[in-house]
């Protein structure tokens, strides 16, 4: 199965997986899915779900301190999770950053909470704490032991494995919480959904999320990042800075042309009827089609 066609089944299980938030805890369509580890390099690992939509990549830190994961996945993969976690390092889980709200990153809160302190944006915690709605429907407030116990409102350091990894918010892109984590000595940074590898990204226009905004980001972060880093995507294959750069035009042109459109007086349907250059046709494989992706576009034009 090519990888669009799978990412195209995993946000319509997304869909579903987030409307059934409220309690369901069920492992039905779960049970098949597995997780892949990939050494990203020095203490760095991803997780990734094949066979299915586990959620989220989770960036693992692994050394003589412990381990540290940055996200957590759909809440009926812990045990996966855990078992993954074992085999790269028997060391104690002591950290889970969130890199934002939404289920397919957080889904494990409550598992790995007994455990491990999560840390998060001050908005994530806000968020789960609270009734949302969405694009793909509504999540009800988490339980207590999901909630992030430390936040921080524009950056925070963790100092673990020897190294001094940096978690800054950059705001208002995917969502109004998104942080980026960035690991210097192993030179890996973790972009949570910041970046869609290969696919038109979700963004989250109701809770803070803006396609011109995520766009600025992605440029500020590729200006901050050696060029020799590695990037864990929220959704894709490992990636890196080329990649990245391949992402971030993608972003400019399709945001630049809905905007020089509409201050023409052009409609959505007309935007969308006209399209995008065919250079990114294959980037609206994913449940995220060109014509949602013009819409997240058109809806984050100023008013
Ligand atoms: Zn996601
Ligand atoms: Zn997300």
């Amino acid at each position: 199965m090519n990888r669009l066609i799978k990412l195209s089944i995993s946000l319509v299980v997304l869909l579903f997986n987030n409307l059934a938030f409220a309690g369901d805890s069920s492992n039905q369509g779960f049970d098949n899915i597995t997780l892949k580890t990939t050494h990203v390099r020095g203490n760095i690992y991803m997780l990734e779900g094949v066979g299915g939509f586990a959620g989220g990549n989770i960036g693992v830190s692994a050394g003589t301190d412990g381990v540290l994961l940055v996200d957590d996945q759909m809440s009926p993969m812990s045990e996966k999770i855990n078992a993954a976690i074992q085999d790269i390092n028997a060391g104690q889980l002591r950290f889970i950053l969130n890199t934002h709200w939404h289920g397919d990153h957080t889904g494990g809160n409550e598992h790995f909470s007994k455990q491990a302190t999560i840390i998060s944006h001050a908005n994530v915690r806000h968020r789960m704490m609270t009734d949302q709605e969405n694009f793909f429907g509504k999540s009800p407030a988490r339980p207590k032991e999901a909630w992030p116990i430390i936040t921080f409102n524009d950056a925070v350091n963790i100092h673990f494995n020897d190294e001094d990894i940096q978690f800054i918010h950059y705001a208002n892109g995917h969502t109004d919480g998104d942080g980026v984590i960035y690991f210097p000595k192993s030179n890996v940074a973790h972009l949570g959904d910041h970046f869609f590898n290969g696919v038109f990204p979700f963004v989250d226009l109701t809770t803070g999320g803006n396609a011109f905004k995520l766009t600025e980001n992605i440029k500020t972060i590729i200006d901050s990042l050696p060029e020799d880093a590695l990037i864990i995507p929220g959704h894709g294959e490992l990636s890196d800075i080329p990649g990245l750069k391949t992402y971030y035009k993608m972003l400019t042109t399709s945001t630049s042309l809905v905007k020089n459109m509409a201050a023409k007086g052009k409609t959505l349907e007309e935007i969308q009827q006209a399209g995008l250059p065919e250079e990114w046709a294959s980037w609206g494989g994913g449940f995220i089609n060109e014509a949602n992706w013009i819409q997240s576009i058109y809806h984050s034009l100023p008013k």
